[in-house]
């Protein structure tokens, strides 16, 4: 789908459980784009005239009224893109329960800070970028828009939210009920595909915050780096997870059953990679099967479900192949690997994968855990940073300080022992190598969202310049 009509374009957004209509969207025209941006720049004006703290108590109701509709923000989002209907409600609520704490960590990390040396007195403030357009993927399509657009509103920038053309609905959703609170145009909706993405990141803007894939993250920084446009890229991933021949066994595969099929594997740190010490290969193998086995595919409005279709039919072609080539070329299926009705594709076990297969190298974004034995630690390690990307990582092992070695030799942003990759309330979200350009999250990455200035003085009137304090 393109839309690049002139004129108003309608499309659908599609439920990929059953192929229904949830709902028509008129797409924004390209000639709308450069009016919008204009009246962004106007409001952003006396928005970012405020302080972060009273910018932030505007919009502090907002997480009641977010609250109140996360039901029916989570329906909607799982009828648009097929997540399970508690994980999508229990995405809108994430968002609603930390939003206070969220702005205040937000107002904190923007408050001026103070410098000083023997002679001189500087203040670092985070002034307001300008417009900032927010372009989002369709997987956490309330998350994503909620991550982007609250660090760049506090800011005091002014936001125009481009969200994936399969989540336009949830995305609109959301947007209106921070719209309930704010003053008009300092947030608004593009709503389209890729084409009004790019109008977006080619007009008048100052900053763009964007999640999705590697492919377009690389293209935006192209169309941005002409207008030296400030970029925050959140990418895509092929995130590995190490067993240690001491590792809980147990533990490892309820983590990987987890890590690899939640979302029906639509998550930029889902487990794609498995490296399992040799001596437990085996073990291992049995209690993934036995723990896959338990998931319950199908509607994701039934209460039981845990794992719904993917997002498309695209994405669906996309995952089959990677999983028909992996067997051609000597993988061996231990579930799943069937065609399944629709949009659906079953969790699927590999064995016995290499990194010579596309599966192993490309991200998936599919139901599919693969494995591959190791025989030693570094080839572990080795293995695990063959890829391009640098997103999360897992590593597994009852002797902490040895997993932590080996933690730490992993290229990616974030690795979790005996965990997921997320870190401690306040850390960033960040992605390295390919998978990450600049970062959000935690006082570091809200910083991101900002103009950092320094406002110097000499601490007494009278001392004279140097030459080298004078540049
Ligand atoms: P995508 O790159 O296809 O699209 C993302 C957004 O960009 C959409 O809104 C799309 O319309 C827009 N877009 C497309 N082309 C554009 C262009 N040339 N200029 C501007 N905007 C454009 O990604 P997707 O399929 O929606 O999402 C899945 C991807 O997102 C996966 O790769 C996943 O790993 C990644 N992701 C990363 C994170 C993270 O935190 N690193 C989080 C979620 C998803």
């Amino acid at each position: 789908m393109s839309i690049a009509a002139a004129a108003p374009t309608r499309f659908s957004s599609i439920n990929p459980a059953n192929g229904q209509v949830v709902g028509e969207i008129t797409a924004t025209t390209l000639e709308a784009i450069p009016e919008l941006v204009a009246k962004a720049k106007r409001a952003q004006v006396a928005w970012g005239a405020l302080t972060a703290s009273a910018r932030a108590d505007i919009l502090r109701p907002a997480a009641d009224r977010l609250k109140a509709e996360s039901k029916r923000l989570g329906d909607l989002a799982s009828r648009e893109m097929g997540k399970p209907l508690g994980e999508a409600i229990g995405e809108a609520t994430y968002c609603a329960d930390g939003f206070a704490a969220e702005l205040d960590e937000i107002v904190h990390a923007l408050a001026e800070t103070l410098r000083e040396d023997k002679r001189v007195m500087s203040t670092l403030k985070y002034a307001p970028l300008g417009v900032c357009a927010a372009i989002t993927p369709w997987n956490f399509p309330i998350l994503m828009p909620h991550q982007s657009v609250l660090p760049a509103l506090i800011a005091g920038n002014t936001v125009l939210l481009k969200p994936s053309e399969e989540t336009t609905l949830v995305a609109a959703e959301y947007a209106r009920i921070l719209n309930e609170f704010l003053p008009a145009d300092v947030l608004a909706v593009v709503s389209g595909d890729g084409v009004q993405g790019r109008a977006l990141v080619l007009a008048d803007i100052q900053l763009i915050v964007f999640t999705g894939s590697r492919e377009t993250g690389k293209r935006i920084l192209t169309d941005a780096g002409n207008g030296l446009k400030r970029v925050i890229l959140e990418l895509g991933g092929k995130d590995p997870l190490i067993v240690l021949k001491d590792a809980d066994i147990d533990l490892a595969a309820a983590f990987a059953v987890r890590n690899s099929f939640r979302n029906a594997g639509q998550v930029c740190v889902s487990t794609e990679r498995i490296y399992v010490d040799a001596s437990i290969r085996d073990e291992f193998l049995r209690a993934l099967t036995v723990k896959t086995a338990a998931l319950k595919q199908g509607d994701p409005c039934a209460p039981d479900t845990t794992v719904g279709p993917m997002v498309n039919a695209r994405q669906k072609a996309k995952v089959v192949a990677q999983i028909n080539e992996a067997i051609a070329r000597g993988a061996t299926v231990l579930a799943g690997g069937d065609a399944c009705e629709g949009n659906f594709v079953a969790p699927t076990i590999l064995a016995d994968v290499t990194h010579r297969m596309e599966i192993m190298c490309e991200e998936t974004f599919g139901p599919v855990a693969c494995v591959q034995a190791f025989a030693n630690v570094d080839e572990a390690v080795h293995l695990a940073n063959d890829t391009p990307f640098g997103l999360g990582a897992a590593v597994f092992g009852r002797d902490l300080a040895n997993a932590t070695a080996v933690a730490q030799r992993i290229e990616a942003g974030m690795v979790g022992i005996n965990q997921g990759c997320g870190g401690a309330e306040g850390c960033p979200w960040v992605g390295a190598k390919e998978s990450g350009y600049g970062f959000h999250s935690g006082p570091e990455g809200h910083r991101q969202f900002a103009q950092v200035r320094v406002i110097s003085h000499l601490k007494s009137v009278t001392e004279p310049l140097t030459p080298a304090k004078s540049l």
